[in-house]
């Protein structure tokens, strides 16, 4: 008998970056600080007006995400949290992430998100390269970076993420090699690491036959380097992009992969809850009189009830992205088949060293997890 899920997470989108990077299909964009300040107070209206959703469900983690979270006021984030604790059940000792670019730190606001009970901080790096950095349009250098990262770890934060990428315009072996030297140098508890995919509607898009990016087979290796390099450090590869030292993976992070109930708020935002997913449009304007107006339906585009059959496909898609796989006893009591019943042996993908089975797990290896897009589409109906 599966044990019904009695927590959620809570994701807050902040729709604001001080310039668009180019390769970014994120909704944000830049706004005047009146605007922002109006629009957390909005936020802080829809976390409670929807809290009754929540009703007997505790609340574990919440997430600040974007854009630039930290382009918002720290009385703005602590509100929106103060708001979380008086409408929701939190846990007593809930992840509070923010995500935090370089260039929007301002001196002082760490120990006041700390004081509003944030305890996770993202800081988006991508490459200690500035060249790199000015060619994907990021709006800081590599000092600024140093500048926010010592400034956080000062005023107490003791769990932070940087985000890196592989593959960029003008990324070499040797400067990936020295952008995860230095990311190492910090010690961060736990390391992201994208690749650049070019997408449809960005300045990269325009640019794409002629960005100076390295071959398929060159990012390959790329990713390999990452996995290998963060895993000597120390670090755990627990899913396909995220590394983490012992006890810091990312709770929030976790509840997507493990298709845990999460509400998202703000425009774009996506929601999971009580099997049925829903996204916000991509429209602060419209968002924003939607709140005010109370008319949450309109906050709720593309609603579908998943059915049993993308259930178990969900399933799949997203715990083969982490190293431990799927709990081959866990898929049979959800499912009421075995995972081999439905998609078949797997005898030969363990034989050529794509998959193994341990203790009852069936997971990717390290060199099937970046072939598992390959394997993933042969086993299910839909595409990854
Ligand atoms: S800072 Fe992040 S969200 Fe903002 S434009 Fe750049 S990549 Fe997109």
């Amino acid at each position: 008998m599966l044990q019904k899920e009695n927590t959620v997470g809570l994701y807050l989108h902040v729709p604001f970056c001080v310039a668009k990077c180019r390769y970014c299909d994120f909704y944000s964009a830049a706004a005047p600080r009146e605007v922002m300040s109006r629009y957390a107070k909005v936020l802080a209206k829809e976390l409670e007006s929807r809290a009754p959703l929540a009703r007997g469900l505790t609340v574990d983690t919440v997430y600040i995400g974007g854009g630039t979270p930290t382009l918002l006021a720290p009385a703005d984030i602590a509100h929106l949290l103060d708001t979380a604790r008086q409408h929701y059940t939190l846990d007593p000792a809930p992840e509070v992430t923010v995500e935090c670019n370089p260039q929007s730190f301002k001196a002082g606001s760490f120990e006041a998100l700390l004081g509003a009970g944030v305890n996770r901080l993202s800081i988006g790096l991508q490459s200690s390269n500035d060249r790199e950095l000015l060619a994907l349009g990021r709006p800081h250098d590599m000092a600024a970076f140093v500048s926010t990262y010592r400034a956080a770890r000062e005023a107490g934060f003791q769990n932070i993420n940087v985000d890196i990428m592989f593959g960029i315009p003008h990324q070499t072996r040797e400067s990936l090699a020295c952008t995860l030297q230095t990311v190492l140098a910090y010690a961060p508890e736990h390391i992201s690491a994208y690749g650049l995919r070019v997408e449809k509607g960005t300045p990269f898009w325009q640019e794409r036959h002629t960005l100076p990016i390295a071959d398929e087979d060159t990012v390959a290796d790329m990713q390999l380097t990452v996995a290998h390099v963060l895993g000597s450090a120390g670090y755990e590869h627990y899913e396909v992009s995220n590394y983490a030292r012992e006890g810091y993976r990312s709770r929030h992070n976790m509840r997507y992969w493990l298709g845990k109930p999460y509400l998202g708020f703000g425009p774009a935002a996506h929601s999971f809850f009580d099997g049925v997913r829903y996204e916000a449009p991509c429209d602060t304007g419209g968002y924003v009189r939607a709140v005010e107006e109370g008319n949450f339906s309109a906050l709720q585009l593309n609603a579908h009830r998943i059915t049993p059959h993308e259930a178990m496909e969900e399933y799949v898609m997203l715990r083969m992205r982490l190293f431990e796989g799927i709990e081959e006893k866990d898929f049979s009591a959800r499912f009421g088949i075995s995972f081999e019943e439905v998609y078949g042996n797997v005898e030969n993908l363990i034989r050529g060293g794509l998959l193994v089975k341990k203790a009852g797990r069936i997971a990717f290896t390290e060199q099937g997890m970046y072939v598992s897009n390959a394997i993933l589409s042969e086993w299910l109906d839909f595409k990854p």
